[in-house]
């Protein structure tokens, strides 16, 4: 069975890839398809981000497709950036900035604990579904450490890693991240 994944984001692409390889013939990615639309996250959870997402892509490329929606929730920000992650700084910011602001935020507050979580929604072309949820629980740090990864990798210190996951190498992360534990999930149930 081939898959499409509907996302943009080539870390998250890789990181998918390297996980689901064995699990599928073919894994493609947005580009590979020529489908270049930018789809709105319009949903208030990050189920229905997912959702939206994988329904989108399944329907135009006709094969089942993985959608996602992840991001980063901080306890002392009342699960802030949240689904808002990817713009927390504003609509047109980078990982950079998104660090920065919440490097800032976080200044001076003794709570660190945050998580990762990921929400993976599968759709295959006749509308059946399957969903499933991945946490990866840490520390926020005040300044960040690692040049691996992406987004917010840096400042996120993983409790069952003990380094961030900007130290990690990827097959490292791989293993602990909110995408694995919600892909393990998901496969559990195919
Ligand atoms: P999405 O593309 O709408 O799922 O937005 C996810 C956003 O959450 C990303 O742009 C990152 O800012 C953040 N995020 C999600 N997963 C990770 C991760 O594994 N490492 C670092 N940041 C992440």
């Amino acid at each position: 069975m081939d898959l499409i994944i509907a996302t943009n984001n080539n870390g998250k692409l890789k990181e998918f890839r390297e996980i689901l390889k064995d699990k599928f013939d073919n894994i493609y990615g947005l580009a590979e398809k020529n489908i270049n639309i930018e789809i709105e996250e319009t949903g208030k959870t990050f189920q229905e981000n997912a959702l939206i997402k994988a329904k989108t892509i399944a329907k135009i490329a006709n094969i089942p497709a993985l959608g996602d929606d992840s991001g980063l929730c901080v306890e002392a920000l009342n699960g802030a950036p949240g689904i808002y992650s990817a713009r927390y700084a504003g609509e047109e910011c980078d990982w950079k900035q998104n660090n920065l602001k919440i490097v800032k935020d976080m200044a001076g507050i003794k709570n660190r604990n945050a998580y990762f979580i990921a929400s993976l929604v599968l759709y295959y072309p006749d509308g059946k579904t399957v969903t499933a949820e991945g946490r990866a629980y840490g520390k926020l740090l005040e300044s960040p450490r690692g040049d691996k990864g992406f987004g917010y990798d840096p400042l996120f210190l993983s409790d069952e890693l003990g380094v961030t996951f900007a130290e990690a190498d990827s097959d490292v992360k791989n293993k602990v991240s909110h995408r694995a534990k919600a892909i393990k999930a998901l496969l559990e149930q195919l």
